[in-house]
């Protein structure tokens, strides 16, 4: 069946959309294909466990041959900690590049893991550049390490992840991705994006529930991280060597979880894979930016920056807008949004992942200019005050 010629299914029971990066809103058939149990030792187990490690590395595109899938349970940050502790030597350096909540969550995480690092903060939402991951590089011999977030989940924006890869490879280092809201929807090919390692998990593009994150790298870094990792439990190697020797995943795995996310690949993988999948999320987008915004509403990124991923809008200035009772008549209707994450300007964010098409997103823009009537609002321009940070953007 061609997917990408058909909607996407409503959630049943009455369910309300989940506009939000993870958990999304997912397909009847991921969550039916959790309807029955696995012994995590038997072969039938070990059998989906591979199949799903061989389609990542796969969904990876080309230049793929030198990567390996290392499922880890948990959320998506205990994958990017396991990343973080096993590629990262203890006496290795890390320049984060960090523009948002993930990017200062790698810095914590290096905190607590005791690895040294250097940050380039971008504020809320400045994208890091190529030259100046390239200065900075010079000017500090004693980086081994550049880590980087792909897409931003907390402003939306997509980080220009060439331009870092370029930069960082010329310098000799190497580049470790959270690309936790990007991968499946956004492509990132060995083969034109230098980077030794990434993270993503079960609950973003490709989606499925959560339950476990997973790290697609390459052979040589998996072999090398050999007793980096001070965790047992999230220690990458350790998993990775257990897995190829056993099949089995070294503590109890999400076994439901797993059956639900390799449902999701067949899904993806029906649509067009990464590229169908992409588009689908940018029409999405496109749709639900353009009606915002004939309802007067502002994004908080120039369409230069805005990813298919989620949009960050600016909330009004109207004193009758109120976020939470916008978020009660948004839920009323179908709609669960999401907080914004901004310090300056109030925001919220919208997400255009999970199963949603542009007709959703339709509803989605008529659900909020009907909240605005309900609330009072005549306009949904944002504060001056908003505009002015924004224009920062573009200097
Ligand atoms: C979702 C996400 C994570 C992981 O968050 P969890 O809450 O641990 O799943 C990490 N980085 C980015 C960019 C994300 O979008």
């Amino acid at each position: 069946m061609d997917r990408s010629q058909t909607t996407v299914e409503a959630p049943r029971l009455g369910e309300p959309y989940l506009l939000t990066p993870g958990p999304l809103t997912t397909s009847y058939a991921v969550k039916e294909a959790m309807l029955r149990d696995w012994g995590s030792w038997d072969g039938d187990f070990r059998a989906m466990t591979a199949d799903m490690r061989k389609r990542l590395v796969d969904l990876l595109g080309e230049g793929s041959e030198d990567f390996d899938c290392v499922p880890m349970q948990g959320s998506g940050t205990f994958a990017v900690e396991a990343m973080l502790s096993s590629f990262i030597p203890r006496d290795g350096k890390a320049l984060v590049l960090a523009n948002g909540a993930y990017g200062k969550r790698a810095i914590e995480t290096l905190e607590y893991l005791g690895r040294d690092n250097v940050v380039l903060d971008k504020g809320d939402y400045l994208p890091p550049r190529g030259k100046e991951v390239a200065q900075i590089l010079a000017d500090d011999p004693a980086i081994t390490h550049v880590i980087a977030i792909h897409c931003e989940t907390s402003s939306g924006i997509l980080n220009p992840i060439e331009e870092v890869a370029e930069a960082t490879s010329a310098a000799g280092r190497k580049l470790l991705v959270d690309s936790m809201s990007a991968f499946g929807a956004i492509e990132l090919a060995p083969s034109q994006i230098r980077y030794e390692a990434m993270v993503s998990s079960a609950n973003k593009c490709i989606e499925g529930v959560p339950g476990f994150g997973f790290i697609l790298a390459r052979n040589s870094e998996l072999e090398a991280a050999r007793g980096n990792c001070a965790s047992i439990s999230l220690d990458a190697h350790a998993q990775w060597v257990h897995m190829n020797k056993t099949g089995q995943w070294r503590f109890t795995p999400p076994t439901h979880v797993v059956a639900a996310f390799l449902e999701a690949l067949r899904a993806h993988a029906d649509e067009g894979g990464v590229a169908a999948r992409g588009a689908r999320y940018a029409r999405n987008r496109d749709v639900l930016v353009a009606g915002m915004r004939e309802l007067g509403f502002e994004t908080l990124l120039a369409d230069r920056w805005l990813s298919q991923i989620i949009v960050t809008f600016f909330c009004p200035a109207d004193p009758n807008f109120v976020f939470d009772r916008f978020y009660g008549l948004m839920k009323d209707k179908g709609f669960i949004i999401y907080p914004g994450k901004l310090t300056v300007v109030d925001s919220f964010r919208v997400g255009c992942i999970g199963q949603m098409d542009e007709n959703v997103m339709r509803q989605v823009v008529a659900a909020a200019s009907q909240s605005l009537v309900e609330m009072g609002v005549k306009s949904a321009e944002p504060p001056q005050a908003a505009l002015d940070e924004r224009a920062k953007l573009a200097a």
